[in-house]
């Protein structure tokens, strides 16, 4: 019995067909070359083409400097991730292998071409970091009175006419201690948290006077009207949280029985509240130390709980955010009205409520 090879049923289809194959070759050579050369040339170019791309893109542009070489290797303390919102990497051809770390530099230098400004709806940014009285233990519930009033006052760089901006700056500081009326003396609690003296706040103004000394700086930079307090531009208070203004603000023209200035009542930004969204990798950057870190910024500079020293720092990380071309508006809301349970009449604090 001969058993069927299929081999050998290939190789004699294949013999059969073989003249006729190489008839059809002799006869159409011409064109079977033709067809190769031009698919060579178009597999060339192509392929030229994508390694160009690539290699605008990993390599600086001609005379930069080594700041940005350092930037795209992420050594410019700025972590890549952050850049990742801004990447167009999904319209890259993807057909070349690149090693993740390639991806993520790719990242970086597509951010760094586009136009980081961003239509930016204020003119000017009061950030504002109060120091006050306190006691250990006994909270933010506590009638806390305001000793220390610093402020910066931050303006765009380049704010194109389309109100596009990217770059904020301190233009100017106001700083001021405040002297208490209800607790003149304070803790030494306070004192070593605070780093603010009794002498200091002995020979400083009472609130409704630093109110006074503020609304001359405010009007001086053209803020607010001199007469009648109210803003002439747009600006927008910013902390590093809420307590601020909703707070420390609200306690201290109670206890003082100030009424709560036009100037005062405006937009509030909660610093703080943009960075957690931001740097959402980071967990929620409660302290300043850590908003920095999750924002790549050098440490914080000079003492914790001096009020004009947070202040330069939540200023510092508001540069950051614009550079970022993080939009820069308000995101607290503010009630004056806001009562506590030790609040009496105005002016009153009610002691038999307190612990401390
Ligand atoms: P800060 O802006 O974090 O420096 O704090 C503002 C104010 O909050 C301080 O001046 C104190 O009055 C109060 N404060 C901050 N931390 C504490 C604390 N651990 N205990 C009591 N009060 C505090
Ligand atoms: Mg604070
Ligand atoms: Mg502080």
């Amino acid at each position: 019995m001969q058993l069927a090879s299929p081999n050998l049923d290939v190789l004699s289809s294949f013999m059969t067909f073989l003249p006729s194959l190489i008839q059809l070759l002799t006869t159409y050579w011409k064109l079977i070359l033709a067809s190769f050369v031009i698919w060579s040339v178009i597999v060339f170019l192509r392929r030229g083409k994508q390694s160009k791309e690539y290699s605008s893109l990993l390599a600086p542009p001609v005379g930069s400097s080594p700041s940005h070489q350092a930037s795209l290797n992420g050594s410019d303390g700025i972590p890549p991730m952050y850049h990742r919102s801004y990447s167009q990497i999904s319209d890259r051809p993807t057909s070349t292998k690149l090693s993740s770390q390639d991806q993520e530099d790719l990242n970086v230098t597509i951010s760094q071409k586009q136009d980081a400004r961003v239509k930016q709806p204020y003119e000017a940014f009061l950030v504002l970091d109060v120091e006050a009285t306190c006691q250990e233990g006994a909270g933010f519930e506590w009638p806390n009175e305001i000793i220390e009033w610093p402020v910066c006052l931050m303006r765009w760089k380049d704010k194109s006419n389309l109100g596009k901006a990217c770059q904020l700056e301190i233009v100017d500081e106001f700083r001021s201690f405040v002297k208490p009326t209800w607790r003149p003396q304070l803790s030494q609690f306070c004192t070593e948290l605070t780093g603010i003296t009794q002498a200091q706040v002995n020979s400083a103004p009472n609130f409704q006077k630093v109110l006074k000394m503020f609304a001359r700086f405010l009007a001086r930079h053209g803020l607010i009207d001199p007469k009648s307090g109210r803003p002439i531009q747009r600006f927008c208070w910013c902390s590093d949280g809420p307590f601020d203004v909703r707070d420390f603000v609200v306690k201290q023209c109670f206890i003082s029985k100030a009424p709560m200035p036009p100037w005062l009542k405006g937009d509030v930004l909660d610093v703080r509240r943009v960075v957690s969204v931001w740097a959402v990798a980071s967990g929620n950057p409660e302290t300043m130390a850590k908003q920095l870190e999750a924002l790549g910024l050098p440490a914080f500079q000079g003492r914790l709980h001096s009020g004009i020293d947070d202040t330069r720092n939540i200023a510092r990380v508001m540069t950051e955010l614009a550079r970022r071309g993080v939009r820069l508006e308000p995101n607290t809301s503010i009630n004056t009205n806001r009562r506590w349970n030790w609040m009496g009449k105005p002016g009153e604090v009610l002691e038999h409520t307190l612990m401390f």
